[in-house]
């Protein structure tokens, strides 16, 4: 078997492994870097391209996992597009929305780069999807080579990947996945025997807090410090992805309320692509698994964030939650906009509830705060400003934390663990934590175009 990621290998980026097995040729996901634009968003796909990608298996739709698959359908037009029926749903959505954004961005000047792709080559793409049950068999060769998608607890949809060679031999690639209960998607699930070799994500392999904090103790905390906000007459922005963060802090918001935790009459809002998502959340909430299925997104009431300046102020001058995009609070996104009309006033909040890198506005302003720094400067029109509301961090992550991952690990016994998806110095702490928690298995970090045999 033969293994290259194609995506960089310092940093979370573009998630795309190549696998070539037999004589099929197979890409686990086809990412694009959230934090990149133009082509340097895509994976490099030199080292493949004298050869053959069979099938594609996408295993959730977050950009960094999808945002390069019209790329990869025009380098190889006969490959097969296979993912979960949700993912299906979701990847349509987010790719649409993802051109939509790429469009208007060249456009307005925003960026020099033209959109990777247009409407017409998602049409194209679409009918090349072969959408499947979770578990299913999914036939890759005439060899003998399947897989099938294994529920993996990130999200809606989201699964891992297991491989089964036609010498039979087992891969499993991991993708996102938490093993422990979100508030809507209940945990992950891995496979039930050993396997030969493990493809492992590494998001939070760098996160020393995470594995400290039980999800009960934080839910408290996060209700407990919303309430205090609230209760002094402040607004709390909360920035979040809004694919996953977004529906599961909706939810929580939803139960905080039911148990009075905070007033039920405390206006939410939120807004744009995420109210979408919520609606597809809702469609499958009997057809994927959920730790309540009764439960809708939209069960918990929302106001539409208003559009307008006048409308807006009136809504964060009255104490209510803002649950807006994007989670790591990039330059013009809504959450970074009204960051900054938060930040110097001391009766707000900020509360952060999914991964924030260190180099982004959302893990700037987080190291500001613990720092004790006096300000930051979010956006350079408008200079350095004093941080005076409150700025926390919870832990609502839909990765699993850094001794989830060694516990799957050694559940699975592996001969072969190849850690992706991480920065260098998450990968760098797994593997040594690993040398110990499964002694027998080979620990390879591959570089970025880097042909693994194994
Ligand atoms: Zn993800
Ligand atoms: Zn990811």
């Amino acid at each position: 078997m033969e293994f290259i990621s194609l995506g960089r290998d310092n940093d979370i980026g573009a998630s795309c492994h190549y696998l070539r097995v037999g004589n099929v040729g197979i890409t686990l996901d086809a990412g694009a870097d959230p934090n990149e634009e133009g082509p340097r968003s895509l994976p490099d796909f030199t080292p493949i391209l004298n050869r053959r990608v069979d099938h594609v298996m996408i295993t959730h739709a977050h950009h960094d996992h999808i945002g390069g698959l019209p790329a990869v359908n025009a380098n190889w037009p006969m490959a097969r597009l296979h993912l979960t029926h949700a993912s299906k749903t979701l990847t349509t959505l987010m790719l649409y929305a993802s051109a939509r954004l790429q469009r208007r961005k060249f456009y307005e000047g925003s960026s020099p780069y033209r959109p990777l792709f247009e409407d017409e080559d998602l049409d194209d793409i679409f009918d090349m999807y072969h959408s499947h049950d979770f578990n299913q068999r999914i036939n890759l060769g005439s060899g003998g080579t399947h897989a099938e998608f294994i529920y993996s607890g990130h999200l809606l949809g989201a699964a891992g990947v297991l491989l089964t060679t036609d010498d039979n031999r087992k891969v499993f690639y991991t993708s996102d996945t938490r093993s422990e209960d979100q508030t809507i998607i209940p945990g992950g699930q891995y496979p039930s025997s050993p396997v030969d070799v493990l493809i492992m994500e590494s998001t939070l392999g760098a996160d020393p807090v995470a594995e400290q904090v039980t999800r009960s103790e934080e839910e408290i905390r996060f209700a407990e410090r919303l309430k205090a906000v609230l209760d002094r007459g402040g607004s709390v922005l909360i920035p979040v992805f809004m694919l996953g963060r977004a529906q599961e802090i909706l939810a929580l918001l939803g139960r905080f309320k039911a148990k009075k935790l905070i007033d039920p009459e405390t206006p939410i809002y939120s807004a744009g692509g995420l109210r979408e998502v919520s609606k597809i959340y809702d469609d499958y909430r009997e057809s994927s698994p959920r730790i309540d299925p009764d439960f809708r997104v939209y069960s918990v009431e929302q106001r539409r964030f208003p559009r307008t300046h006048k409308a807006r102020a009136r809504a964060l001058n009255q104490p209510g939650i803002h649950v807006l995009a994007s989670g790591m609070m990039i330059e013009n996104t809504l959450s970074h906009l009204i960051a900054m009309e938060l930040l110097e006033h001391e009766q707000h909040a900020i509360f952060f509830v999914g991964f924030a890198k260190d180099d982004l506005p959302a893990g700037r302003l987080i190291h500001a705060a613990q720092s004790g720094a006096e300000g930051i400067i979010l956006d350079s029109r408008r200079g350095m400003q004093t941080i005076n509301c409150e700025v926390d961090r919870f832990r609502f992550s839909g990765h699993a934390h850094r001794r989830e991952l060694l516990e799957i690990a050694s559940g699975l016994a592996p001969s072969t663990i190849i850690l992706v998806h991480g920065q260098t110095e998450a990968k760098r702490w797994l593997k040594e934590a690993l040398y110990k928690e499964c002694p027998n298995a080979q620990i390879l970090t591959p570089s970025q175009g880097e042909l693994v045999k194994v």
